[in-house]
């Protein structure tokens, strides 16, 4: 269209928000769909964080709120980052947003410049290359794959590293593929990155209570890093607040500034109540979200036994988030029934289609040749997802 921009005409419509669209669509047209798309919890806000909301709204909070947030928000975001990270951010490092999507658009339009490039690991979170491009930066994106658990080698960094470097950009836990960086692997990829000290590095930590191993570390736990790296995160996965729309940063306060002054032309402070309620979120001790993590672990063993009862499925474990990521490459050049599989997106539509389970496509993720299943949903739909599926490829 000629009379859009340039940058809109060339942006993606979020996959998996279309796919989410077109499961709604069908649905619409009276189709069973069990939708397996969406990074979404299935657990409604917990009690005490609705009604901190409930008080905040009693109380009369209506105003505009401070651009960076409330003061008191960002107390306990100061306390969150020790209590969970072992980080110290003064509250002058820290930028409250509209999620932490916001957060993170906010931080590559106030680092890139066209021309730079930014290192994605793949398999990334959908977002971050269509935001990486719509700065007119660059992404570079390394690929990985099962053999290494999807995570990149200190080895594909350096290889991917150039003079017009500006970022490196991933999740972890990660989605799509569950990965969790250990310690000795993000020191290993911060050595590589001790020789390009322009690189600044976005860690993007909003799955970081839904993690199963032993592994925990953030880049910022680094001394010579924490001046250079972003801590991206954020209430919508662990307390699932998705539709509330607060995420955060901690950042070299040079950074977190320019968030600021950003986000003040675009949307100001967040939502006032949302904020409020953050506050008794992050004040309350872990303990009171387990519930859910513990029943994401019990599912994601549902799941991946499921997955393995799967012939042409390979999968990895994934160690955190709520998605598996299976490879699904053995379907390609084969047609079941009438549908001719040639990629990762034609089997995400057939499993629409024939079985109506909603899934997303690697490709969206930068990796052609798997699909992600969302186990944020009850064991009951995953379970009558997953027997839709072995029957659509019977
Ligand atoms: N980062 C990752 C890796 C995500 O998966 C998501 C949500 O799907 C976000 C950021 C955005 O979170 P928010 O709801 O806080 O904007």
């Amino acid at each position: 269209n000629n009379t859009l921009s340039d940058k809109v005409n060339s942006l993606e419509t979020s996959a998996t928000l279309a796919m989410a669209a077109k499961a709604r669509e069908l649905k619409s047209q009276g189709k069973d769909i069990i939708g397996l798309s969406l990074g979404e919890p299935d657990f409604n806000t917990p009690q005490f964080i609705k009604d901190a909301a409930k008080q905040a709204i009693d109380e009369n909070y209506h105003a505009y709120t401070p651009v960076d947030g409330y003061a008191d928000l960002k107390k306990s975001i100061q306390q969150k980052f020790k209590r969970d990270n072992n980080l110290d951010y003064q509250p002058s490092q820290i930028v409250v947003s509209t999620g932490a999507k916001q957060s993170l658009y906010n931080v590559a339009n106030a680092i890139l410049n066209p021309g730079d490039e930014v290192v994605l690991p793949c398999p990334y979170w959908v977002s971050y290359r269509d935001i990486v491009q719509l700065t007119g930066a660059k992404a570079i994106e390394v690929s990985t794959s099962l053999e290494t658990d999807f995570k990149m080698t200190a080895e594909q960094l350096e290889q991917a590293i150039s003079p017009n470097t500006k970022m490196l950009w991933y999740s972890s836990p990660c989605n799509p593929s569950g990965s969790v960086y250990s310690e000795k692997e993000l020191r290993a990829l911060a050595e590589v990155l001790k020789k390009h000290p322009q690189i600044v590095v976005v860690s993007d930590e909003i799955y970081e209570h839904i993690n199963f191993s032993e592994e925990k570390f953030s880049m910022a736990e680094i001394d010579f890093m924490k001046e250079r790296t972003v801590t991206v995160n954020g209430v919508s996965k662990a307390y699932s607040m998705t539709g509330w729309r607060i995420g955060y940063i901690g950042a070299p306060e040079y950074i977190a500034k320019a968030c600021t002054k950003l986000q003040g032309q675009v949307t100001s402070g967040a939502n006032c109540i949302a904020q409020r309620a953050v506050i008794a979120a992050l004040d309350a001790p872990i303990s009171e979200i387990k519930f859910m993590i513990d029943k994401f672990k019990e599912r994601r063993k549902l799941v991946l036994d499921l997955v393995e009862d799967i012939k042409g499925f390979t999968s990895n474990v994934p160690e955190g988030a709520f998605y598996v990521f299976p490879n699904v490459s053995d379907f390609f050049g084969k047609t079941i029934g009438k549908h001719e599989i040639n990629n990762a997106s034609d089997f995400s539509l057939f499993l629409l289609e024939v079985a109506n389970v909603a899934t997303v496509t690697g490709e969206a993720f930068g990796n052609p040749n798997c699909i992600r299943i969302s186990y944020a949903a009850s064991e009951v739909d995953i379970k009558e997802a997953f027997k839709r599926i072995k029957l659509a490829l019977t």
